[in-house]
């Protein structure tokens, strides 16, 4: 990184050169550098430092990530089913938001572990009381698109204070549930960031 600081734009031969290394032995650590962002290879010009931190690189690398890579399958109920299926539904298949849908199968609103507990609390039938009584309901729902940044709905759970939003297709009557998006998928791209940082070094 030195050399290249100091005489880039300059040829892979160049640097062998002044390190008394062949070219190829220099390969794969010019390849690592590049990939990092470090260095920067123009063909037929050479090898340039581009001048980026660690942690400048760090954020290039962050803002590149898209929902469609992390996402997860929704779980989905329908708006009649009743609190106690939901409750059960939250259980069998593990999660701690469900999404509820109507008869065109479009998002209608969002179910929470504390919007279930709620309704628990109360006096109610759970078996007779439909979810869409309770639920969180459109258009109040935050949610996002599969090609979306992940920052950026990472910020949103931040603001709005959630921890799920669903990935949705807009259609003419409604928006159709297609993903999952959670605190847990962010917290699998973070740790991935980082094994993908001790892998280069
Ligand atoms: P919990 O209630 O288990 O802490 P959340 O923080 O995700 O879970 O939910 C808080 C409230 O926000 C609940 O009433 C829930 O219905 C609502 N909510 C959750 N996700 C969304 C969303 N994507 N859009 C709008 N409201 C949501």
């Amino acid at each position: 990184m030195e050399i290249v600081k100091e005489n880039g734009p300059i040829t892979g031969e160049h640097i062998a050169d002044k390190l008394n290394l062949t070219r190829a032995t220099l390969r794969p650590d010019l390849a690592i550098l590049t990939m990092a962002g470090y260095l920067d290879a123009r063909p037929r010009v050479g090898y340039f430092y581009t001048g980026k931190t660690g942690i400048q690189l760090l954020a290039d690398k962050l803002k590149k990530l898209v929902v469609k890579d992390y996402q997860s399958m929704p779980v989905v109920v329908h708006e009649n089913v009743s609190v106690y299926d939901a409750i059960v539904t939250i259980f069998l298949e593990d999660v701690g938001t469900l999404f509820v849908t109507d008869d065109n199968h479009h998002l209608a609103g969002v179910l929470s572990r504390k919007d279930l507990l709620r309704a628990s609390l109360g006096k109610q039938e759970l078996s007779t009381l439909p979810v869409n009584i309770i639920m969180t309901r459109m258009p109040n729902i935050t949610m996002c698109k599969k090609e979306d940044l992940l920052i950026d709905v990472a910020k949103k759970l931040i603001d709005v204070q959630i921890d799920a939003v669903p990935v949705v297709k807009e259609t003419d009557s409604g928006y159709e549930v297609i993903g999952r998006l959670t605190k847990t998928n962010i917290t699998k791209a973070f740790v991935a960031l980082g094994d993908q940082g001790e892998k280069l070094t």
